[in-house]
């Protein structure tokens, strides 16, 4: 298979970060962590996540650039001293070898612009921050891109049940994929019980379970109720957090994913993206935007010519985005320009 190597340092690169995050977030439930005057713990855990993930990758690919979402700037500021030294003890219990200067040094390896030349990867040390706070649904994201196509995607999912049909036991999943071979999940605690994944069959809209985020900020909720019921869905939709939707659907506990832009502005970033594309991809479904045009991920570090997301099983892809088009047609009919 092709990108073995880089799919076992990637996987165990996110499956470090994830027990990092996991021990972070721990800690915000127990009262006034989440309070504290010296910033946030999710923040501590975002740092502590791109330093583990970029520091790992640097050693057995020191010429792969990375896009990551942080950047150890404040990091570096006197009145953020107490933060910083809360991350690198966090990072020291998984990795005793890194010091200050390599943490710095490695979240800062996440400066890459991307692009359509060569290869280089993207992190999203935690995606879903709001999920991560709550207690919820959050990922560590991570995909490599080559030639402006994702070629490899890893997601680790901390706290979404290893088997959807039970809720209540065992939490924390790491899905993953390369191109053209499939799509995997493996529980967090045991790599090695690797199992393929694929997308539900279902072939009747009106069948197929919804997600969408929680925030309102970050999808419009109220034209997704339009477009569910243009397709006469019968299921009650769910909302979480993170790329932990491409997981769902990548495993048939949902059919469908609709992202749609709460604010003409916005660029959706790569990193929110690309692990989840690959993994849904390969998984058997398919991804948009909300005019069914394929994601551009050779632009830099946004989608910028793709409005909001479209995502579904493959069976339902064509009257799904027919709907979408249809309910941005009554959208536009409805705000006067
Ligand atoms: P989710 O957990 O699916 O709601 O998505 C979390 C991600 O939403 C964050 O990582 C942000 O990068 C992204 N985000 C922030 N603002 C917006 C927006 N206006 N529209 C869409 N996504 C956004
Ligand atoms: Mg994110």
């Amino acid at each position: 298979m092709p990108y073995e190597q880089e799919l076992a340092i990637a996987l165990e690169a996110v499956r470090q970060a994830s027990a990092l995050c996991s021990t972070a977030q721990a800690g915000l439930t127990s009262s006034e962590h989440m309070d504290k005057a010296d910033k946030s713990p999710v923040t501590v855990a975002d740092y502590g996540a791109q330093a583990l993930v970029l520091n790992t990758l640097a050693k057995t690919f020191p010429n792969d650039p990375a896009v990551g979402e942080e950047d150890a700037g404040d990091l570096r500021k006197e009145e953020n001293s107490i933060l910083f030294s809360k991350i690198v003890s966090y990072v020291q219990e998984i990795d005793p070898s890194m010091n200050e200067a390599t943490i710095l040094a490695s979240i800062d390896r996440g400066a890459h612009s991307g692009g359509a030349d060569g290869r280089f990867w993207t992190l999203d040390p935690i995606d879903g921050t709001k999920g991560f706070l709550r207690g919820q649904q959050y990922a560590v994201a991570l995909a490599l891109i080559e030639d402006g196509e994702v070629v490899l995607g890893a997601l680790g999912c901390p706290n979404l049940p290893v088997d959807p049909s039970n809720p209540e036991g065992e939490k924390g999943c790491l899905l993953y994929a390369v191109k053209g071979h499939g799509a995997f999940q493996a529980p967090l605690s045991d790599l090695s019980k690797a199992v393929a994944v694929s997308c539900d069959t279902v072939s009747e809209a009106s069948q197929a379970v919804f997600c969408e985020s929680v925030e309102s900020g970050h999808t419009a909720h109220g034209r997704s109720a339009v477009i569910s019921e243009l397709l006469e869905s019968q299921a009650t939709p769910f909302r979480m957090d993170s790329q932990c939707k491409y997981a769902a659907l990548s495993r048939g506990q949902a059919s469908i994913y609709l992202r749609l832009p709460t604010r003409p502005g916005y660029e959706e970033k790569i990193w929110d993206h690309a692990a989840g594309f690959i993994v849904l991809t390969e998984a058997g479904g398919k991804v948009a935007d909300t005019f069914g045009k394929p994601l551009d991920f050779s632009l830099g570090q946004t989608l910028r010519l793709n409005k909001g997301i479209v995502a579904t099983s493959a069976g339902l892809f064509d009257s799904v985005i027919e709907a979408v088009v249809k309910s941005g047609q009554i959208d536009s009919q409805r705000t006067p320009s």
